[in-house]
């Protein structure tokens, strides 16, 4: 059985990130994107009332305090609901942010979701009770919204996701974040979101939005789809740019400045089984390098490689070489 609670992982975004899974494997999602690291969207759902299997309340906050009772508070910065798929499926997100906040009122608690489901009322008031959130905007026109985040039927056009955002700003109290994953392609045709007329719509939804934060990315570890490539970092300093021009007050942060070097100094003893179940826990979320997982769990490389290999052996990972090193992807 996989744990909803997994990590802490270090997040470029976040710190030491405490991940919580609302959604689950298979991959729940009111999107396909190109560039996900967990494969094809295998629940292809456009609303809560779809979701089935869902993860209870009190089954989250059990595992919440096993996990808390195990590693303390200290290696913790922020506790995020992220996952396998698109957190505010789950139609308990609002009552599981407020039972957390009751539980760990001293720890902040994170949305990463990709704004599809804001024109809910209801997602709306269960993200409120966040002390940040994280909207994804790869693209502010519908053509290039359906290439690179090809939305399931019943999905809302990206014209109303965005004005569902500003709705949400309008009455939000916390960090408005907006996440913009910038892509390259090696097809010539592909309807890329980091020039021309798709970047200068983008520009415009940011000015009319005026978050207070936005997260610069671009892919770094193996995605779904093979021609998709990250761009280089002199296109991540034009857009930057660009976006400063519009929204000047907004803070910027952007993937390719922040090496993550957190050392999170677990240190409670787990037999080879806890370990493995962690690794494993951890590649169902993202395809990891083996520094990767062993900043996050605190235990030295040589012990992480011996894991991996028997479980490449057992056919439940396979290693991908790209030009960060090579990452280890679930295939289980
Ligand atoms: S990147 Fe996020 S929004 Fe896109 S398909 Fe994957 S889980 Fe869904």
């Amino acid at each position: 059985m996989v744990s909803v609670v997994y990590g802490p992982v270090p997040s470029w975004r976040l710190g030491r990130s405490l991940g919580i899974d609302p959604t689950m494997l298979p991959k729940a999602c009111t999107f396909d994107c190109v560039y996900c690291q967990l494969g094809r969207t295998v629940r292809r759902i456009s609303s809560p009332k779809e979701l089935d299997p869902v993860v209870e309340v009190d089954e989250l906050i059990k595992e919440l305090k096993s996990k808390i009772e195990k590693i303390g508070l200290d290696p913790i910065d922020f506790i995020t609901f992220s996952g396998t798929g698109e957190p505010t499926l789950n139609p308990n997100l609002g009552e599981m942010i407020s039972a957390i906040k009751t539980m760990v009122p001293s720890k902040p608690v994170a949305v990463l979701t990709n704004s599809s489901l804001l024109h809910l009322i209801e997602v709306r008031g269960a993200l409120s009770k966040a002390d940040l959130v994280c909207l994804k905007l790869d693209a502010a026109d519908q053509l290039t919204f359906e290439a690179i985040n090809r939305p399931v039927s019943n999905v809302p056009g990206i014209e109303e996701i965005i004005e569902s955002i500003r709705e949400f700003k309008k009455s939000y109290k916390g960090v408005l974040a907006l996440q913009i994953m910038l892509i390259d392609s090696t097809k010539p045709s592909f309807r890329v979101n980091f020039r021309g007329e798709a970047l200068d719509y983008l520009i415009d939804s940011i000015a009319s939005i005026q978050p207070d934060q936005i997260q610069l990315n671009t892919p770094t570890r193996p995605v779904t789809e093979k021609h998709i490539k990250p761009v280089d970092p002199a296109i991540l300093s034009v857009v930057e740019e660009r976006i400063i021009e519009v929204a000047p007050r907004s803070e910027i942060m952007r993937v390719d400045k922040r090496e993550i070097s957190i050392k999170l100094m677990r240190k409670e003893k787990r037999s080879m089984d806890e370990l493995r179940d962690e690794v494993l826990a951890l590649l169902k979320r993202r395809p990891c390098r083996i520094i990767d997982i062993s900043t996050a769990l605190g235990v030295e490389p040589a012990d992480i490689e011996t894991i991996l290999e028997s479980m490449i052996r057992s056919g439940l990972l396979k290693d991908v070489k790209s030009k960060r090193g090579v990452y280890y992807v679930y295939i289980g």
